[in-house]
């Protein structure tokens, strides 16, 4: 698959993209971009995406910036660095097990 491919079948292709770049990481604002985060086929990839490049903004994956901190501190205290983290399917599978996104 293209590295971008992903982007293809994003569920939030065509949707208002305010929704996905709230003014704050505060539950009700960030809840109707993760509700849709939730049935997206791509999240793993969306969030590896999001980790890899840094996105500073945004709800990514599923994430709002500040739990895509909190996954990358998790995840540097796990051995993984900045160079080498985690694929989009290892990341689907470490979040079955290891950690998981705010309720929503
Ligand atoms: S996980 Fe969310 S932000 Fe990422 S592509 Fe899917 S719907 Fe869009």
């Amino acid at each position: 698959m293209d590295e971008n491919e992903w982007r293809d079948r994003a569920e939030c292709r065509g949707l208002d993209n305010a929704m996905f770049f709230p003014l704050s990481d505060d539950p009700s604002a960030t809840r109707p971009a993760k509700k849709v985060c939730a049935t997206c086929p791509v999240q793993d990839d969306c969030l590896s995406f999001a980790l890899e490049t840094g996105q500073p903004a945004g709800i990514w994956g599923g994430l709002a910036p500040s739990e895509r901190r909190r996954l990358l501190l998790r995840l540097y205290k796990q051995g993984w660095s900045r160079s080498q983290l985690p694929s989009a399917a290892q990341l689907g599978r470490m979040q079955q097990q290891t950690w998981e996104p705010e309720a929503s």
